[in-house]
């Protein structure tokens, strides 16, 4: 089957032209570069194109396209829906680019395409820098910036987009370019929140923002006493500076000394606050959000920045089943939490979680002329994320996880993040931009990819096929 499709492909010679190793089924490491985080996608490409530069990424593009053979991206090779992995396509591979140089006067980074977050953190860190990004370390880069990237300093700084100054991108045909304000800015624009379906971004130019120490607040509530620890939490996180960042999540208690035996193995909410601030104002900062509901345990202390970053590490490991379901909400009022505390205690498996934030600061800031990231102005985001091992528990996980996010319905905003579409219509890109953004964007996908040949993603189409495009208004 896999000979039949790379019929096309003149294998030696991509071999010759390609210096990073060019795999088919049954090469050593064909396997382990096919897995993607999210186990459910065991997925088989035809070839597996381990690119080192530009220009192995611009000769495996030419090769597929000349062939006619669908391709798919591979950054970190978090996304939940696995779109870095296919059946009988060309997967291109970024992550042997993960190089990261740093300009501390400039505060500026430069960062291969397949770098993982925590990569980034490493090298910015020491110059007392960060590029704002998630919250797991082994998170790619790639796909995380191109669709937005919430994360911890987010309020304060932006999301990561807004942090892509310039980027090499090698384009459908093969061109390599240089992307920047003043050479191809609609496809800055786009880059910045559009997802990869553009180009293939082989360098990122961040800006960095200054970071020290941080103050992190965890503490834990049993279900009766959530929804009053979360009308404090919605007072609390809607009047603060952007030095504050509140975030929620109802998940199974585990085994730490700090929680209380009784809560243990339940469904419990957990409120984390982290103080960007000077360190030594980070108690007086947090206390308000646990001034009225006494929390069963707590847990708090400065830590290092990098350390804040690998908190999330260990808690959505490589290789378990996960599916995801997400919405922006309106408010975070007394009815959409009862539906929550429900959620919570129907959870199915001890590993998932029902995440939500208060976003707003710096996320809201930037005009829509600077970036495609849309929905700035969305209060909260919540998440519902089952995670489990066993495949014979796929039906009630994944049935869970649309329970939960449906439950929420009458209180959204609208929209979704789209880096967290799972399993979503292809009509549902054109909600999550709305109308006038989806528009652009096709614009700008008709002047770069007018033959989608990148469409392993969170589709934009090009303005040519305009089965889904909305109407004129
Ligand atoms: C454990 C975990 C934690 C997360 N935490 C956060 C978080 O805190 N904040 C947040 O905002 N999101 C978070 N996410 C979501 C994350 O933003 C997406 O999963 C994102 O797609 C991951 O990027 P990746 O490069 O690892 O993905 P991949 O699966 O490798 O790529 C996904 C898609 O991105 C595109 N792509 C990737 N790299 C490139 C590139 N260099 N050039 C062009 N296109 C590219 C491709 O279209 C590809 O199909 C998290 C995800 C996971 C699994």
């Amino acid at each position: 089957m896999h000979e039949e499709i790379l019929s096309g492909i003149a294998l030696t010679d991509l071999r010759s032209e390609h210096r990073g190793p060019v795999l088919v089924l049954g090469d050593p490491g064909y396997d382990e570069a096919r897995r993607v985080w999210n186990g459910m996608h065991d997925r088989r490409p035809a070839l597996i194109a381990r690119c080192l530069t530009a220009s192995d990424v611009s000769a495996v593009l030419r090769h597929a396209v000349a062939a006619d053979v669908p391709v798919t991206v591979r950054g970190g090779g978090h996304n939940v829906a696995g779109t870095a992995v296919s059946d009988d396509s060309v997967m291109i591979d970024l992550s042997l680019m993960r190089a990261v140089t740093v300009d501390p006067a400039a505060e500026q980074a430069e960062a291969e395409g397949g770098c993982l977050l925590g990569e980034v953190d490493a090298a910015t860190a020491p110059h007392g820098l960060a590029c704002p990004a998630g919250v797991v370390s082994h998170t790619g880069l790639g796909g995380l910036a191109l669709g937005g990237g919430y994360g911890w300093l987010a309020r304060k700084w932006g999301l990561t987009c807004d942090h892509i100054l310039a980027a090499e991108v090698v384009l459908p045909d093969g061109s390599v370019v240089e992307v920047s304000e003043s050479q191809h800015p609609e496809l800055l624009w786009a880059l910045r929140g559009g997802g990869g379906n553009f180009g293939i971004v082989t360098r990122f130019t961040l800006r960095l923002r200054p970071v020290g120490p941080v103050y992190h607040h965890a503490a834990v509530f049993g279900p009766d006493e959530a929804p009053a620890a979360l009308e404090e939490y919605r007072r609390f996180a809607a009047g603060q500076s952007s030095d504050m960042h509140a975030v929620g999540a109802f998940k199974v208690a585990g085994q730490q000394e700090w929680i209380p035996e009784r809560l243990r193995g339940e469904p419990a909410l957990f409120l984390t606050a982290v103080w960007l601030g000077d360190p030594a104002d980070g108690p007086a900062a947090v206390a308000p959000l646990f001034g009225t509901v006494e929390p069963a345990g707590s847990v708090a202390r400065v830590m290092p920045y990098l350390e804040l970053q690998g908190l999330g590490d260990h808690g959505e490991p490589h290789g378990n089943r996960y599916f995801t379901k997400s919405c922006y909400l309106s408010d975070l009022a007394s009815d959409p939490v009862a539906e929550l505390v429900e959620a919570a205690r129907d959870i199915r498996s001890p590993l998932s979680s029902i995440d939500f934030e208060f976003l707003c600061g710096a996320i809201s800031g930037p005009a829509n002329e600077e970036s495609a990231f849309p929905r700035r102005e969305a209060p909260y985001i919540c998440t519902a994320s089952a995670q489990w091992i066993d495949p014979q528990h796929d039906a009630e996980n994944i049935a869970w996880t649309r329970n939960t996010v449906a439950r929420l319905a009458a209180w959204t905003y609208g929209g979704a993040y789209v880096n967290y579409l799972q399993d979503e219509p292809a009509d549902r890109v054109v909600e999550v931009y709305g109308d006038a953004r989806y528009r652009r964007l096709a614009a700008v996908k008709n002047s770069y990819d007018p033959r989608n040949v990148l469409r392993s993603n969170q589709n934009i189409r090009p303005t040519s096929g305009t089965a889904h495009l909305p109407s004129e208004r």
